[in-house]
């Protein structure tokens, strides 16, 4: 007994819904067969006014009982549903079974015991149902134990009923009728506690609710003879499902605009996640250039366009620094936009805000541009950095109408994280200069001459290329600082640094040693040709002196040290130190002069 017990409880939902399907097809074939059926109209029964009623109230419950059972077959986590349609399902059955004297006399050949107990059964089906859609709909204010206990009270009323003589069943319904007073308190008790925990939008349910327990109570009492209202079940019945349809309407509706704010907030918030791995990749680097790639490349993911550009200022013009999807780049980036002459420039300086177009082919303030056969919308983004207009995104596309506020405000938040990065860049660029370069006389410091060099020198070594070098330094520059001061030694130092770079190709690397000393990187140069470089450029110091006056004329010699080695082995220290002595060799041989050592012939002697 126990186990059937435990079965039944735990098979509750299997059972329901094979319960209401196989009432659902029997009542869907009743239908089928009373259309086929050579039903006698002038019948008086169904002139009778319970008789329509009841068959109006037939069609009314078996489609709310389908529209439920559907509702539960696509949500089947909401089980309230499936016990709403069930019952639904049991009173659309009870309106053909219970005074529809009509539908009987169609099938006079069923069985009588059948219909009595299908009578009794559908009370009992119905009062489960009817607890089981109230036990989900107010689980928080119904005990768990006291709602199976119910449930279970039914349960045995019905296996009782199927299985016992109608006149016994007729005496069971009496002992039921009495003790689901207890039920109804029960019932009460749960929706006043629900009330009284939950918030005044309940009302309507609790109306219901009340409102059937009534009935129900007025309906048991008319059985038992101890009232004399009319069996009003029916109606009240309709009623209720009424209000359960306006609740439901009211709910869906209210979770469908919830679904709406939600997918609203959703897109919202997808759309800064995306500005904020956009903004994380643009300050993943500091190097302009890699900041200006990845710029548009970023915005679309965020924004839709067919082509980009990015504009900054410079020497008061705008130019492209950076342009994505466009025909012709070329043309793209010899754009010149003058802010104080362009019409949509204008504008957004003027307004430090976006700028959106949704008609481009009949703003004449494009008249100007090339290539707009194929735009429709155009947005101009101000980058704004320290309240200043920095840069200028402008973004294409060939559709209508495609940019909303929502892209406006979404492209400016990116544009002032743009800026960021875009000065940060221009900042740290600005900075790494300021530390490789020798201030006075603007060629590479002795470090940043260093780094360079030995990445160069590792290239040669692995191409086995030549590498060659040339240490200056010039001749008596202490006379010139002790005679002329240090201010004029400065200018011949500068001087120097400009004759050495005009005589030098774009592939040689010259650098400042140190004090009045220099030094030149050449690679892929032989040792003849270093030479050569040597002598060109001791001449061109020696014939290029320092005018400072007409007739203040400062002569500058130096002397020069050459090296050269093809490398395998050997480091880049070597090579400078080989031009180091080369270049004291030459102050030794009375200076203006150029030494030089082919490192290559030594290293071919030793072995
Ligand atoms: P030598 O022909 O043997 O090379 O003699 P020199 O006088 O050129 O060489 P020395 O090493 O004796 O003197 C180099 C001088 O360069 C010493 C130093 O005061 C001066 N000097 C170093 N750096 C600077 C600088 O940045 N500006 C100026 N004006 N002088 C500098
Ligand atoms: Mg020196
Ligand atoms: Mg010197």
């Amino acid at each position: 007994m126990k186990g059937v017990i435990y079965i039944m409880l735990k098979k509750e939902k299997s059972l329901t819904i094979i319960l209401s399907t196989i009432i659902l097809v029997a009542l869907l074939y009743v239908i089928f067969s009373l259309n086929k059926l050579n039903v006698p109209t002038s019948s008086s029964n169904i002139n009778s006014k319970n008789g329509v009623l009841n068959f109006l109230y037939f069609g009314v419950f078996l489609i709310v009982a389908l529209y439920h059972l559907c509702l539960y077959i696509f949500r089947t986590e909401d089980i309230s549903k499936l016990y709403f349609g069930c019952l639904c399902i049991i009173m659309s059955l009870r309106t053909l079974i219970v005074g529809n004297k009509y539908f009987l006399s169609l099938y006079p050949t069923l069985n009588y015991i059948l219909v009595i107990k299908l009578q009794y059964l559908s009370i009992y089906l119905a009062v489960f149902f009817i607890l089981s859609f109230m036990f989900i709909l107010f689980k928080e204010s119904s005990s768990k134990t006291i709602n199976n206990i119910c449930k279970l009270f039914c349960l045995f009323f019905i296996a009782t009923t199927i299985f016992i003589s109608p006149i016994l069943a007729s005496k069971l319904l009496i002992i039921f009728q009495f003790s689901s007073m207890l039920l109804i308190v029960y019932a009460t008790y749960i929706i006043l506690k629900a009330y009284r925990s939950q918030n005044q939008k309940i009302i309507i349910i609790l109306i219901a609710f009340l409102t059937t327990i009534v009935i129900i109570s007025m309906s048991m009492l008319h059985y038992l003879g101890i009232n004399n209202v009319n069996d009003y079940s029916l109606l009240i019945f309709f009623f209720f499902i009424l209000l359960n349809i306006f609740i439901l309407a009211k709910n869906q509706s209210k979770a469908y605009k919830k679904i709406e704010t939600l997918a609203k907030q959703k897109e919202q918030y997808c759309l800064r996640e995306k500005l904020c791995s956009a903004t994380f990749s643009l300050n993943s680097t500091l190097n302009l250039d890699e900041v200006l790639d990845k710029l548009l490349i970023s915005l679309k993911q965020i924004i839709p366009y067919d082509s980009a550009s990015f504009f900054m200022e410079e020497n008061s013009q705008f130019i492209v620094k950076s342009a994505y999807g466009f025909k012709n780049i070329n043309a793209i980036y010899k754009i010149r936009i003058n802010k104080d002459e362009d019409l949509l420039f204008k504008e957004i300086y003027k307004t430090y805000t976006t700028l959106l177009v949704t008609n481009v082919k009949e703003d004449n303030r494009f008249n100007h541009y090339i290539n707009l056969t194929d735009i429709e919308s155009w947005l101009g983004i101000p980058v704004i950095f320290n309240n200043k207009i920095v840069g200028l995104l402008t973004l294409d596309s060939s559709k209508k109408n495609i940019y909303t506020k929502n892209h406006c405000d979404i492209a400016l938040s990116f544009a002032f994280n743009a800026g960021v990065a875009v000065e940060n860049a221009k900042l740290h660029g600005k900075t790494k200069q300021l530390a490789c370069i020798d201030p006075l006389t603007s060629l590479y410091n002795r470090r940043s001459f260093f780094e360079l060099a030995n990445k160069i020198f590792d290239k040669a070594k692995s191409s086995m290329q030549p590498i060659s070098s040339i240490m200056i330094d010039i001749d008596d520059f202490k006379k010139i600082n002790d005679r002329l001061g240090h201010h004029t030694g400065d200018l011949v130092l500068k001087r120097l640094s400009k004759i050495c770079s005009q005589n030098l190709d774009e592939s040689h690397i010259l650098g400042r040693f140190g004090g009045e000393e220099f030094i030149v990187l050449l690679p892929g140069t032989s040792f003849k040709k270093a030479e050569m470089v040597g002598e060109n450029l001791r001449h061109a110091i020696e014939n290029n002196p320092l005018i400072i006056r007409k007739s203040d004329t400062i002569p500058i010699t130096s002397s020069l040290g050459v090296a050269s080695i093809t490398p395998t082995t050997e480091n880049l220290e070597y090579l400078f130190t080989s031009a180091d002595k080369a270049m004291y060799q030459a102050k030794a041989m009375g200076k203006n002069k150029v030494m030089s050592i082919n490192l290559d012939l030594r290293i071919q002697k030793k072995a």
